[in-house]
């Protein structure tokens, strides 16, 4: 069966419902070139205007998936399950959470992506350690996670290629802002890689991609009920991202964040995040395990080196450091009252730990410190951030950014409650 593309855009142009059918034609006439650009862009902006209805959604994420390969875990010899986070500032939880995972008896197969903007990428930042790799046959993939319990690598060009070209596009077209889009562009991936199990981390505030509760709650119910309705057991967590995740934020210095908090030496607020996405995973793999205590008796840590080994890296090799430092001095005494995780993200991108273009190189070394996090006192004068860059031309625009970001007044700012929101499971009628 074919159908009139035009015919296609101009139902959903005036709001009216695809079928199955008509959805699986589109995405794999685009696939095959018989749909143009154009024409997808169209469609795409009726769709940011309109949305999809839960049927569309599920045939749409359905026709993506199928669109590349499924890969087949059923070798990895244990329950998996997976976490996906929407993206946050200083976000180094996969580093920590899948060998955590991993020493309590799952296996966790962390297909991931670079950053963009001014939230990291995993890879990126497993890529300042001298030797690891991102590249992963399928095959090496399975073994490591065989052998090491977890494996955190880039997603093959099979796994949702219609996802990849309809994420260019929208890129370029304005239609990245859609919650039934970004829910099906996610899940897809996830959906292919073959989890029987995933935990969402979706980031609220300021540095996320959703700033406000009621948009990512709208999200994470979407991406629930879309893993559900595919086989994959799904629940998500909502945290919050006003301030920088711990208080490092680049490639080399996530990774020295991340082990030291394997080392039992991490921020109070990434152990509890990591923590709280430990024990969701591991219920919904069914297992009973503390994940507090394989962090804090070394199972986890030793299963971190075991997975960086494994994928060619040598956990005891020294990190790459910036050349060049830059203190951000308190203007005045008294509370830090506001650290803003989205300008600091932006500083340490222009910094050279982002990428503007997705082919654009990043730094290892680039970053920024926070020597002082949100309720903690500061004396006049004293750095609040250092940033790190390896060319002094990078400092102007980085502090630029910075101007509005740090907030200190006389009083303590509210007591900071729990960094975990709202917990979702399927409520899938
Ligand atoms: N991440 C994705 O993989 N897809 C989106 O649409 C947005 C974020």
């Amino acid at each position: 069966m074919t159908y009139d593309t035009a015919d296609l855009i101009r139902a959903k142009r005036d709001g009216r419902p695809l079928t199955d059918a008509q959805i699986r034609w589109l995405i794999d006439a685009y696939l095959g070139r018989e749909v143009a650009e154009e024409q997808m862009s169209a469609l795409l902006m009726a769709i940011y205007f309109h949305g999809l209805d839960r049927a569309e959604l599920r045939a749409w994420t359905a026709a993506m998936v199928d669109s590349g390969d499924r890969l087949d875990l059923s070798g990895a010899g244990r329950p998996t399950v997976d976490k996906h986070s929407t993206g946050g500032v200083g976000d180094k939880v996969s580093l920590i959470l899948a060998p955590l995972v991993a020493s309590c008896g799952a296996a966790v197969p962390q297909l991931s992506g670079r950053g963009l903007g001014h939230t990291g990428g995993t890879l990126d930042k497993l890529e300042s350690i001298p030797g690891w790799r991102a590249a992963l046959s399928p095959a090496e993939m399975l073994a490591v996670l065989r052998e090491t319990g977890c494996v955190i690598c880039a997603a093959g060009p099979g796994l949702a290629p219609a996802d990849r070209r309809l994420y260019a596009l929208r890129d370029v077209t304005g239609t990245v802002e859609s919650i039934p889009l970004i829910a099906s562009s996610i899940m897809s991936k996830k959906i292919a890689e073959g989890t029987a199990a995933l935990v969402l981390d979706v980031k609220v505030g300021s540095g996320a991609f959703m700033r406000d509760v009621a948009d990512a709650g709208l999200l994470a119910r979407t991406m629930v009920t879309l893993g559900e309705e595919h086989g994959v057991r799904t629940s998500a967590l909502l945290t919050g991202m006003d301030t920088p995740l711990g208080r490092s934020v680049g490639n080399a210095l996530e990774v020295e964040e991340a082990v030291a908090t394997l080392r039992g030496d991490g921020p109070p607020d990434l152990v509890e995040v990591t923590l709280a996405l430990a024990a969701e995973m591991l219920r919904l793999a069914g297992i009973d395990a503390d994940p507090a205590a394989a962090l804090a008796d070394g199972r986890a840590l030793a299963a971190y080196r075991a997975m960086i080994a494994a994928q060619g890296g040598d956990p005891d090799a020294p990190l790459p450091r910036a050349a060049l430092r830059r203190p951000v001095p308190a203007a005045a005494a008294g509370y830090l009252r506001r650290l803003d995780a989205r300008a600091v993200g932006v500083a340490a991108w222009r910094l050279g730990a982002g990428r503007a273009r997705k082919e654009d190189p990043v730094s290892a070394t680039a970053g920024v410190r926070c020597l002082a996090k949100p309720g903690e006192r500061v004396a006049r004068g004293q750095p609040v951030l250092e940033l790190l860059a390896d060319d002094e031309t990078r400092f102007e625009r980085a502090l630029e950014v910075l101007a509005d970001a740090i907030e200190i007044g006389p009083e303590p700012p509210p007591a900071a409650g729990s960094l975990v929101i709202e917990r979702l499971i399927c409520d899938n009628g």
